[in-house]
């Protein structure tokens, strides 16, 4: 069957068979049924004939299946179909041939891509029909799609990539994106065939680069590195770049280079290494101040803990001798006592007084007596135990803890310390005695806690100066009601003066040869409203404490040197008036222009004056002493040693002192009638005062036989209530003038006076 034969536009009448028409048909309809394309007549919009080929392409078997099938049916609707046709029928109705690729329908109903090609047999007569050849170019076009979607998608990288993407052929550049274009300055196309030369810096990266790049791209390898490039302006741009031959075995081919501008990356990565120098030496030098700052702090905590130590230490030790005060012993009282308590054993507290201390201060100086109780602290640690405490508890006061020790312990102590106290201190050039009172109390019977027990043994050191010092008593009850009373008097004292509560009293003192009254001696009265008259023996060393002593001593100077003044002016003979000193009154300093003063103001020579003194003006610093009396000598003055034979003088030091006159102790005179030992005592002192070239005068002489025994010793002068009692200046007044009488009647009869009935007329 022949495509031709069937054309409806022009059936030809049946020409006869001709061998070479039929020859020339049959080679059509072989053409026909070989051809690679599909061929289809159409007329009337029905397939009126086609090749097995365009049978095939929609899916028949063979071509009669289609036959009288309509066109319509090989596109996907009537839209597409009806499309076509208005596109193609101004082309063929022309005598072109239309040529179109459209989606087909096959006879499953499946798409596929179809490149038409049609004509109109008879351009001027459409009803004739028409040829159509149809190619299936579906996996072609398939290809062709997916082909521009790689372009499209390549284009589209290329167009939106953020890198630089260059095609270079024999260096030259084939092709590049825009942001190539943009990175370096260039306009679109701009860099087109452009040697790569132009975007580096010069000749010589140039060829370092095409030294550098292409050896690894001939292996296949890609180039990586980074690159200074340089903008059209010429401004630098430092990109990260990576090439790939095309084709490594071929070169000439080309290859593609991808740029990446890393300026501002590598600017910001410097300014990040920079950024992080500078944060690394701030952290370092921060570092460093934390360091510097943490040893401060350790410093500061340490200097802290040494302040904490330091107020400690002073809060609970004595900064001069580095013993514990008072409060770290109330601390350690009170733990002992707990243990005691507990174990039921005893705990001695002595209280521990200096004698004199005071002295040492006024005369030497608070620098010499610092160090000397510096130095007593050192000898009274060396003698306790060393679980005792020693402590200060300010001036010449000191306590001793013992723990465990009972009454006798605590004696032994004492023993030991007044023993160690005999010893000397050496103070730069001055050798120092001090002599401790102590009071001793006893847990649990003097007191059941620290303030009581150290009460007690303050109240029973008290007693213990009283009872001539340089010794230790034990605590009594019977001491607390003494204790009382002299913190009565000491504040009755201080206003005794301006109240006026004072008098003098005074003592004759006789000669023993010739029973003539050659002076008197002042003593001290005090006269309370409460308290009545107070013994001088109660309240002296009470003022000498308190201080009390030096105005108190002065008054008594003036008055009695007004007394004898008074008794002169009246005409009564009276040598001279003795005063006692005290010790405290004896180291006050420049006490000779004190008396001078005094003594002129009474307007009486020096030589009216008689100082009674005790042994213990000299026993702190016998030199000091020295330089006194011999001023008070120099003076005119004359000085006696009281109480004589109670203290401790030795005869080396009683020479050197300008004494005029030893005051035989009323202690040996009261029993020399009984007491052989106080004769030979008596005797003794009286001998040796002569060998001295001293005077004597025996105190408390209450009898005749003692006033006899005297006499027989060669004692010059008698005191005592024998000879007359201490009494008012107006009775002694009457006493001398009855005296004086005696005396002169004496003298007429020329019988020496009974001194009985001289002395006794006036006993009270
Ligand atoms: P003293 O200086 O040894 O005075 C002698 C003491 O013996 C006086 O006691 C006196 O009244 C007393 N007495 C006199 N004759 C006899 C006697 O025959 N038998 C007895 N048993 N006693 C006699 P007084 O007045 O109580 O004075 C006691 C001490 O007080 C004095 O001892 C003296 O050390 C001190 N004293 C008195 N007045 C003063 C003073 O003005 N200044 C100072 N610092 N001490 C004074
Ligand atoms: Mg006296
Ligand atoms: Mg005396």
């Amino acid at each position: 069957m022949s495509l031709l034969h069937d054309s409806p536009g022009s059936s030809p009448p049946e020409p006869p068979p001709d061998t070479a028409l039929e020859r020339t048909l049959r080679e059509q309809q072989t053409l026909l049924d070989n051809a690679g394309a599909g061929i289809a007549f159409i007329r009337q919009q029905r397939v009126v004939r086609c090749n097995l080929r365009y049978a095939q392409i929609f899916g028949y078997d063979a071509p009669e299946d289609l036959c009288g099938q309509r066109s319509e049916s090989f596109y996907p609707d009537t839209t597409a179909f009806r499309e076509l046709g208005r596109a193609a029928y101004p082309v063929v109705s022309a005598g072109e041939t239309f040529r179109v690729e459209r989606l087909m329908r096959r006879r499953d109903g499946s798409m596929f891509w179809g490149r038409l090609t049609g004509s109109l047999i008879n351009p001027k007569d459409t009803s004739e029909g028409s040829i159509w050849i149809i190619d299936d170019i579906n996996e072609q076009k398939n290809a062709q799609v997916q082909l521009d979607a790689a372009i499209w998608e390549k284009q589209i990288l290329l167009d939106n990539a953020m890198v630089g993407i260059v095609y270079l052929r024999d260096r030259h550049l084939t092709r590049c994106n825009r942001h190539f274009e943009q990175m370096l300055g260039y306009g679109p196309g701009e860099l087109e065939g452009s040697s790569s030369r132009r975007w580096l810096p010069d000749e010589a990266a140039w060829e370092d680069v095409g030294r550098r790049c292409y050896e690894p791209l001939a292996q296949g390898l890609s180039f990586e590195g980074e690159l200074p490039l340089r903008r059209k302006d010429g401004t630098p741009v430092l990109c990260d770049v990576r090439s790939k031959a095309i084709d490594p075995s071929n070169l000439a081919l080309g290859s593609i280079w991808i740029c990446m501008d890393i300026t501002e990356r590598k600017q910001a990565q410097t300014e990040l290494i920079k950024v992080h120098a500078e944060l690394e030496s701030l952290v370092a030098e921060r570092t460093q101040q934390l360091r510097d700052t943490v040893a401060t702090l350790h410093r500061e905590i340490d200097d802290r803990k040494l302040d904490q130590e330091r107020i400690y230490w002073l809060a609970h030790y004595d900064p001069l001798t580095g013993l514990p005060n008072r409060t770290l012993l109330a601390e350690r009282s009170t733990q002992a006592i707990e243990v005691a308590r507990q174990d039921q054993t005893p705990i001695s507290v002595i209280f521990l007084d200096l004698d004199h201390f005071k002295h040492v201060n006024d005369s030497l100086g608070h620098r010499v007596g610092d160090a000397l109780l510096v130095q007593i602290a050192k000898r009274l640690r060396a003698v306790v135990r060393e679980k005792d405490t020693v402590c200060r508890l300010g001036g010449d006061e000191f306590i001793l803890l013992l723990p465990g020790a009972n009454a006798k312990g605590a004696a032994r102590v004492a023993g030991k310390l007044l023993e160690a106290s005999r010893q000397p201190y050496q103070i730069d050039h001055h050798e120092l005695t001090m002599a401790p009172s102590m009071g001793i109390a006893v847990y649990p019977d003097d007191g059941n806690d620290f303030d009581s027990l150290s009460q007690s043994a303050d109240v029973a050191m008290y007693r213990a100066k009283q009872g001539g010092r340089n010794t230790y008593r034990f605590f009594t009850p019977e001491m607390q009601a003494h204790s009382v009373r002299a913190l009565q008097l000491e504040n009755a004292l201080r206003r005794a003066l301006e109240r006026d509560q004072f008098s003098l009293h005074y003592q004759p003192q006789v000669c023993i040869a010739t029973q003539q009254v050659l002076g008197v001696e002042a003593l001290l009265r005090w006269q309370h409203p409460e308290l009545g008259m107070v013994s001088p023996a109660e309240f002296i060393p009470i003022a000498e404490d308190c201080g009390q002593i030096l105005p108190i001593g002065e008054w008594v100077l003036r008055t009695a040197l007004a007394q004898l003044k008074s008794w002169h002016t009246q005409g009564l003979i009276l040598p001279s008036i003795s005063v006692n000193l005290s010790a405290v009154q004896f180291r006050q300093p420049r006490l000779p222009e004190l008396i001078a003063r005094i003594l002129a103001d009474a307007g009486l020579t020096p030589c009216s004056l008689e100082l009674e003194l005790t042994e213990g003006v000299a026993m702190d610093d016998p030199r000091m002493a020295i330089d006194t009396m011999d001023q008070l000598h120099a003076l005119g003055v004359r000085l006696s040693i009281d109480d004589f034979g109670t203290g401790y003088s030795s005869l080396s030091q009683l020479k050197r002192f300008p004494i005029s006159k030893l005051k035989i102790d009323q202690s040996f005179v009261r029993d020399l009638g009984e007491d052989a030992n106080d004769r030979a005592i008596v005797s003794a002192i009286i001998r040796m005062a002569q060998a001295l070239g001293m005077h004597t005068i025996a105190e408390g002489v209450e009898t005749r036989e003692q006033f006899d025994f005297l006499r027989d010793q060669g004692c010059d002068q008698a005191q005592g209530f024998y000879c007359g009692h201490p009494q008012a200046a107006d009775q002694l007044q009457v006493y001398l003038q009855a005296c004086r009488k005696a005396q002169l009647s004496a003298t007429a009869t020329g019988k020496r006076p009974n001194p009985t009935s001289a002395f006794t007329a006036f006993l009270r």
